[in-house]
């Protein structure tokens, strides 16, 4: 008779999509009765301390609706700001044109109810919640301090070798181990990577003027400038996209002369803004995998799909897989069927994978669209725009999009459990 696997499913990487991911299998309130061991190179309260990120999620209302479902309603409130309405505006000839875009940003979906379309949550706040959560389910094995060196080879079930030389034998190997992901190349699994030129800096800013719950994404050459707004009012995350020279010169200034070209850059409508915590640089770079499954693996998150986060969708598109696959792999568990075969991971494929090509394409392109100076295409994307902003069901379909309740949607996403 074949050995028994130590656990049903094991998972690479405990970012905030692998965490959820072990949540929504093995979490308290997970009804398949399957096992996990997480494993990741960094303890994972790490991710949860302040400043460890500078990173601020635009988190969907589906994306709210899961995690509420997986616990962490409660422990997320306090640290989540409702979006109330978005301004978007374009580079003019020196300066900010007039907004193009303003958008209500509710979500009129049957699923949304009219409630806030999307929320802010700093990112260490999304991954402390998440951790002590993963850490508390009896499910859950965490295995820190610890990288999955090789996936094995599938057979009636896999022998996943960690870095320390530990093996553990499992029927399913979920790799969340990000954009770079090296299992994603040790599986063979063919992807497409492309370099945005671009580098995101990331930070707290503090300012004088009540933000209300509006964030402001201005549209420049060098790429996107967001405030986004944080609770209590006055602080805000920001997301300041630049040309990687520039984005290195603005990283090596010092604080005084750092918050005095943030100035320039901020309007006036939150008064005097300053930075409120430690500067962070992302390069940006968008990767989309071929296939997202083989016998015995799956990808997820951003080891299947890196997105320009120019719409602020690349968690979010993550947790749309989350609840694809944990529902696959719940009903297969009940119905008896192997959740490591083909068959069954090929409807979590089939699920999610042209949904989040066409994402990544789009707001790839959308960055294109607006990094671009020439005044012809300028012209055009006003004009798009405008239209945008005259045609009510447009902006409306928008934000409801923007809001992940549109679509074949997963229970989770439904705020459902799975
Ligand atoms: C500037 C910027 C702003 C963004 N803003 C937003 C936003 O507003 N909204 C939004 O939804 N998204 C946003 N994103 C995207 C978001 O950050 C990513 O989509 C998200 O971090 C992906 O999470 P993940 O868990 O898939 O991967 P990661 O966060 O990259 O986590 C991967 C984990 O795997 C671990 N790992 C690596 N190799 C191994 C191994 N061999 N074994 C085990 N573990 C391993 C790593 O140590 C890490 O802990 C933004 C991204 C950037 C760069």
């Amino acid at each position: 008779m074949a050995q028994a696997p130590d656990t049903d499913i094991v998972i690479a990487g405990g970012g905030p999509v692998g965490m959820a991911q072990a949540l929504a299998i093995a979490g308290p309130g997970a009804r398949a009765k399957l096992s996990v061991a997480l494993v990741n190179p960094q303890p994972l309260r790490d991710a949860g301390k302040p400043q460890s990120d500078g990173r601020a999620y635009n988190l969907a209302a589906s994306s709210m609706r899961m995690l509420a479902a997986l616990g962490l309603g409660e422990a997320l409130a306090p640290h989540a700001q409702p979006i109330h309405d978005i301004i978007v505006t374009d580079d003019g000839d020196g300066g900010a044109r007039p907004p193009l875009l303003n958008f209500d940003n509710r979500d009129e979906t049957p699923a949304g109810a009219g409630q806030p379309a999307s929320y802010i949550i700093a990112a260490e706040h999304l991954n402390a919640a998440l951790a002590e959560a993963v850490l508390a389910a009896p499910a859950i094995e965490v295995f820190e301090g610890e990288r999955v060196a090789a996936p094995g080879a599938p057979g009636a079930a896999l022998a996943v070798r960690l870095g320390s030389g530990r093996e553990i034998r499992t029927r399913l190997l979920i790799a969340a181990d990000g954009r770079a992901s090296p299992l994603r190349a040790a599986m063979g699994l063919k992807s497409l990577s492309w370099p945005h030129h671009q580098t995101a800096i990331v930070m707290a800013v503090q300012h004088e003027e009540d933000h209300l719950g509006r964030a402001y994404e201005h549209f420049r050459a060098p790429g996107p400038f967001a405030v986004l707004p944080l609770p209590g009012g006055h602080q805000s995350s920001l997301v300041w996209t630049e040309r990687p020279d520039e984005a290195k010169r603005l990283m090596e200034l010092d604080d005084e002369a750092f918050a005095a070209e943030l100035e320039l850059r901020c309007g006036t409508e939150l008064g005097k803004v300053r930075p409120a915590g430690k500067r962070f640089a992302y390069p940006l770079t968008g990767v989309l995998a071929q296939d997202y499954i083989a016998p015995r693996f799956a990808l997820i998150g951003d080891a299947a799909h890196g997105i320009h986060p120019i719409a602020g969708q690349g968690v979010n598109l993550g947790y749309r897989g989350v609840a694809a696959l944990a529902e696959v792999l719940s009903e297969a568990a009940f119905l008896g069927r192997d959740i490591g075969a083909v068959d069954v991971l090929e409807a979590y494929q089939q699920w999610r994978r042209f949904d989040a090509m066409a994402l990544v394409a789009g707001c790839a392109a959308l960055n294109e669209l607006f990094a671009n100076d020439n005044g012809l295409v300028r012209a055009m994307r006003d004009l798009g725009l405008g239209a945008v902003e005259r045609i009510a069901p447009l902006k409306r379909y928008f934000v409801n999009e923007a809001a992940g309740s549109h679509g074949d949607l997963p229970r989770l996403l439904l705020g459902e459990p799975v």
